[in-house]
């Protein structure tokens, strides 16, 4: 008799656990059963609550990604926390192997004074706001008209563009209609992007960059004597952001009632203010401005009986496999953000996952071998714990009734942020 085919959780269903899925059950040989356990009640993590509205060419991997969803062996449990609802050990008494994707979800914070203040928040906050995530608290109100954005990556670019931006851009995208209302009322006019080292080290990439020089009704301001000449080790993308760069510092001022300023070599030392903030300390001067938005990178955040490392963030791992009691043993994996740290782009995971999926392949012998009962999944488990979870079916009634929510605003589509809404959509008890 053959054997049961291999069953797989892969914890966290974003971009790197969606790519290890797809991974995992590309190819009939060998068989491969595969549920993927989300905390949210959806799917598809940063691809739905990270990457910007307007990004439509990069949201378009969700389409490649939904097909992986809907395969026969693919099983969706969205809703369900591990650590809380299910706990890690669990899961390994339960699956031939886990893989943990559960990415990057908390912000870095500065360490300097005044960065709790009301008006200093961080981008991810703010990231979460307009993309509609369920567990964002704050309503933004978008009083302060100048803005300081610190930090030089894609973020910093993502946050400064939302801020510019006309909001009627924004209809053909998804953001949520509160969203576009508070975007409409806001009285920004002036945008500062504030890097502590040269434009040399910015970690922006060039399109991004580009396309911020490219908005209507917004001036771009660079101080050309900020811009240095190509390092002679610049690499290609450094070397055309400098050259991105150099043509702003070149442009006049066309009166538009929107800028974007760019700062290089300026490290944030304070947050000024007594009961809100009123500016921004630099050590190159005091910049007024009454929001504060840091956007200096994420970190994961432990799981429950999961080994990890303070230091970098990150699960240990050789290669893929996690490293548990000083040994990377066949059965546990990572991939994405919680292996590698927050860098890189969608397609990044894509080669995690595939790298993870081939030592799975290779410690195949091995996890049959320590089969001592058919895998039984965690369907029973959350049955009798009264857990009930977002399946593919839910997925797709949230779907359907964000279509029909768009319908209501003459848009297409039109994100629901609320949890209870989501879960009442999905026609689960919240
Ligand atoms: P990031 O690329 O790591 O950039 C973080 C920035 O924060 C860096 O400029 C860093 O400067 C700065 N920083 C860190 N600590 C700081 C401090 N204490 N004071 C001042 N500045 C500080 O992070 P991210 O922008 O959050 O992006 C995360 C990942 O998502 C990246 O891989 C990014 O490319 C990707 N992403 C891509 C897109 C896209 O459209 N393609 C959109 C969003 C995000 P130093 O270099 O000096 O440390």
């Amino acid at each position: 008799m053959s054997e049961p085919p291999l069953r797989v959780a892969v914890v966290g269903a974003g971009p790197a656990g969606l790519y290890t899925a797809d991974a995992l059950t590309f190819d009939e040989e060998p068989a491969v059963e595969v549920d993927l356990l989300e905390r949210l009640p959806v799917p598809f993590g940063l691809l739905r609550y990270g990457v910007a509205p307007d990004h439509l060419n990069i949201k378009a991997a969700g389409n490649t990604l939904q097909g992986v969803l809907e395969r026969e062996p693919v099983e969706l449990f969205c809703h369900v926390g591990v650590g809380t609802d299910v706990t890690v050990a669990e899961l390994r008494e339960r699956y031939d192997a886990v893989v943990y994707a559960v990415g990057a979800s908390v912000d870095r914070t500065l360490g300097i004074p005044g960065e709790q203040l009301p008006g200093s928040s961080s981008a991810t906050q703010f990231v979460n706001w307009y993309n509609g995530h369920p567990e964002q608290v704050v309503r933004e109100v978008l009083d302060a008209t100048t803005v300081a954005v610190i930090g030089i990556g894609n973020v910093a670019l993502d946050v400064a563009r939302l801020l510019l931006k006309d909001p009627d851009d924004l209809l053909h995208t998804d953001i949520p209609q509160p969203a576009i209302e508070v975007l409409r009322a806001s009285a920004v006019t002036d945008v500062h992007i504030v890097g502590r080292r040269g434009p040399e080290h910015a970690k922006f990439t060039p399109k991004e960059l580009k396309e911020l020089g490219e908005l209507p009704g917004v001036d771009v301001v660079v101080d050309p004597t900020e811009i240095p000449a190509d390092p002679e080790d610049a690499k290609p993308p450094t070397k055309r952001n400098l050259a991105v760069l150099r043509e702003w510092a070149a442009r006049r001022s066309t009166g538009a009632p929107r800028r974007l300023h760019l700062h290089f070599g300026a490290t944030p030392l304070e947050v000024l203010g007594e009961a809100h903030v009123t500016g921004l300390r630099l050590s190159t001067g005091d910049l007024p401005c009454q929001l504060v938005l840091r956007s200096v990178g994420y970190r994961s955040l432990p799981l429950p009986d999961v080994p990890f490392d303070d230091e970098t963030g990150t699960i240990p791992s050789e290669g893929s496999r996690v490293v548990r009691d000083g040994r990377a043993e066949p059965g546990e994996y990572v991939v994405g953000w919680v292996r590698r740290g927050a860098t890189g782009i969608l397609g990044t995971n894509r080669s995690d996952a595939m790298d993870a999926v081939a030592s799975l392949h290779e410690d195949l012998p091995a996890l049959l071998a320590r089969r001592t009962r058919a895998p039984e999944g965690i369907e029973g488990l959350l049955a009798a714990r009264g857990v009930e979870h977002v399946s593919l079916q839910g997925w797709a009634a949230i779907v359907e009734r964000e279509h029909a929510h768009g319908a209501e605003h003459g848009r297409s589509r039109v994100k629901i942020a609320d949890l209870a809404d989501l879960l009442e959509a999905a026609g689960v008890n919240p």
